[in-house]
């Protein structure tokens, strides 16, 4: 019997999102985040990873983000990277990198770095040539598809740890069996899938998530109990959907309280903000600590990022679909963990007439359909 014993909130490690530039060669159709070239200073770079290591923690993550981290020459990453680790050293910490990026700009010599420090690689792939190309977009006349994977045999030969995140579009969600096994051809077998934060999931994209999915779930689960799959949802999916609430500085050197903090900048970071990671008054642990849970993040996501806030209600119903295919996972697999009750505060303050187990009703789509 696996359980949980990690809390998502607490645990010997802690992490810190570098948003190391908004700049992004890609265009995909739900991105919220407005592009700008800067890359974060050296002298912000270096101060988020001092403040960081005043933790009482023993282990350190960070993680660059963006935009599309590539953008940041890898000069600095060196840079960075080896006065890390003389930090981590010096406070007898283990830090561990990540590193999310949409592959386009990988390439051997950024490749090889990362495999030298023992990064963790998280790529954002949707799925085969169609899908790809129709989401994720690339500035100019190229093949988003081509440009994404042509790099992916030397990440696997460089035996780099390595999963996919997958996103669900709305308008892609009829490919979804297709996709996740093409993801799975092209070699990953660590995967994460979500859906796409934001879009409008009228009832016929609900409808086709949930289909597909069903379809889906006998291969998913035996992939898992056969080893051939690691699916990352099983340990890092929150309901109704999960964002990233972690403590992160912005391209500028701002201290935000989430991720999602630094993507609707215009709106909210002087809100959010503690201030320039150069002058932070406040500890680490304690900002960590209380810092926002998915659940206070999700309506202030999507009331300042989304274009369309009432799409809220609909963004719950396709996160509940993916909810219920990793609960029933869980269940089959006798992992102890339910995800319901671990987060029914918030589903019950969304709506309090509905049961959790009743929260998405496949049949009111074939009514509506
Ligand atoms: S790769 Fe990321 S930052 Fe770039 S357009 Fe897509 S979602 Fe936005």
């Amino acid at each position: 019997m696996m359980e949980q014993t990690i809390s998502p909130l607490k645990g010997p490690e802690v992490k810190l999102v570098m948003v190391v530039t908004y700049g992004c060669p890609q265009r995909c159709t739900y991105c919220v985040i407005k592009k700008y070239a800067d890359v974060m200073a050296a002298r912000d770079l270096k101060a988020g990873l001092e403040y960081v290591m005043t933790t009482s923690r023993p282990n350190v993550q960070i993680h660059f983000f963006g935009g599309e981290p590539l953008l940041m020459p890898l000069s600095r990453y060196r840079d960075t990277v080896a006065y890390g680790n003389r930090l981590a050293a010096e406070r007898g910490k283990t830090i561990r990198w990540v590193l999310t990026t949409g592959a386009i700009l990988l390439e051997p010599r950024n490749i090889d770095f990362m495999r030298e420090h023992n990064f963790n690689l998280e790529i954002s792939l949707d799925g085969g040539p169609e899908t790809q190309n129709m989401n994720r977009p690339v500035v100019g006349r190229v093949d988003a598809y081509t440009m994404a994977t042509r790099y992916l045999p030397r990440v696997f030969a460089s035996g780099m740890d390595t999963h996919v995140s997958m996103v669900v579009s709305a308008n892609r969600a009829n490919d979804l069996y297709r996709d996740f096994h093409h993801i799975l051809e092209l070699g990953f077998r660590k995967i994460f899938i979500m859906p796409a934060n934001g879009d409008d999931w009228e009832v016929q994209a609900l409808r086709a998530l949930h289909s597909n999915l069903d379809r889906l779930y006998p291969d998913c689960l035996s992939l898992i109990r056969s080893g051939r799959l690691n699916f990352y949802n099983i340990k890092d999916w929150q309901a109704p959907f999960r964002l990233n609430t972690e403590l992160a500085v912005s391209v500028e050197g701002d201290m935000t309280y989430t991720y999602n903090c630094c993507l609707v900048r215009d709106h909210l970071r002087p809100e959010f903000t503690m201030g320039h990671v150069t002058a932070v008054t406040e500890s680490f642990d304690s900002m960590y600590d209380r810092r926002m849970t998915n659940e206070e993040c999700i309506p202030v996501f999507f009331k300042h990022a989304i274009k369309a806030p009432s799409w809220l209600k609909n963004n719950i119903e396709s996160g509940m679909i993916v909810t219920r295919f990793v609960q029933a996972l869980k269940d089959d697999l006798g992992i102890r963990d339910d995800l319901y009750r671990r987060n029914e505060v918030y589903i019950k303050s969304y709506d309090r007439r509905m049961k959790p187990e009743a929260w998405f009703d496949p049949q009111s789509l074939t009514e509506a359909a």
